[in-house]
């Protein structure tokens, strides 16, 4: 990608080195998490509503420990606040095209080892996540380490992380996050894993909808980045990971899609543009 050149955005709130820690009485829940958040990118509603729980809990105890910056961030600091700066002026356009809306930016967070967002205790292993109740991105640098070790290599592959969190934003601002939060609470477990899968896939759609922007107003793709940005959607397909996992797939657990469904989506907003190419709750091939 081209993109060292590029704007900074100002909305990025540098949180590493504050690692915060669950304390006596609350470690259990942190774990509890973790568990349910065994699926190894994103959060879910589910854990949102868990987060809310936890929060209004009065015996919480809560630990902030100053820790040493990880160090050699530096760069992927830098590139995760140009990217930023894209979606916005990338998502900016979109909504005034298609929507004839203001876009409202979100802030992301750096973090190390673990955070305190708005949507409960999260841990770095859960990898990135939005959290729509304060509207910011979450991420760990060193998550963009463990994308390498996926097999999902390349700047492109990392923006197409953030693009995704931000699909999840661009979802929170049209209503549809809510939405889901509301529908998700009437389900069953494979009922609710499906409906998950219908919103991140859209996600994915939207991070397409993104690069779609992004090349044809500031030009910034380079030879071999839509590759590296299908890779990671394939790399990061439910099916692949449990396969990593534990060697076998379930699909009525899948709550992110398959990799075939993930790349698909992902083509489908980046070929089109469109945000109303993206509705992945109605459809005839999800
Ligand atoms: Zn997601």
């Amino acid at each position: 990608m081209l993109w060292k050149t590029g704007r900074r955005s100002q909305n990025i709130e540098d949180r590493r080195g504050l690692s915060v820690s669950r304390g006596i009485g609350g470690g259990g829940l942190g774990i509890l998490l973790l568990v349910l958040a065994s699926v190894f990118f994103d959060i879910d509603p589910r854990i949102v509503m868990q987060g809310t729980e936890i929060l209004s809990g009065s015996s919480e105890s809560q630990q902030t420990r100053i820790q040493p910056i990880p160090e050699g961030q530096e760069e992927a600091k830098e590139f995760t606040a140009v990217i930023l700066a894209d979606t916005e002026d990338a998502w900016k356009t979109i909504f005034s095209e298609q929507l004839n809306e203001d876009y409202k930016e979100p802030t992301l967070v750096l973090f190390s080892r673990a955070v305190q967002s708005a949507c409960g205790f999260a841990q770095a292993a859960m990898g990135p996540f939005y959290c729509p109740r304060d509207q910011k991105v979450y991420i760990d640098l060193s998550f963009f380490e463990d994308l390498n070790k996926l097999g999902a290599s390349g700047d492109f592959a990392q923006a197409y992380v953030i693009a995704h969190e931000i699909g999840h934003h661009i979802q929170t601002l049209l209503g549809i996050s809510d939405k889901v939060i509301a529908e998700s609470a009437h389900l069953n477990k494979r009922q609710q894993n499906a409906l998950s899968v219908q919103q991140e896939l859209q996600a994915d759609c939207f991070a397409g909808v993104w690069a779609n922007n992004a090349q044809r107003a500031r030009n910034i793709l380079e030879r071999g980045d839509i590759e590296e940005g299908l890779n990671a959607a394939s790399a990061m397909g439910d099916d692949r990971l449990q396969k990593r996992a534990q060697g076998y797939i379930v699909p009525e657990s899948f709550t992110h899609g398959s990799s075939e469904q993930r790349v698909r989506w992902f083509k489908k907003g980046l070929v089109s543009g469109k945000i109303s190419d993206c509705n992945t709750f109605k459809t005839n091939k999800l």
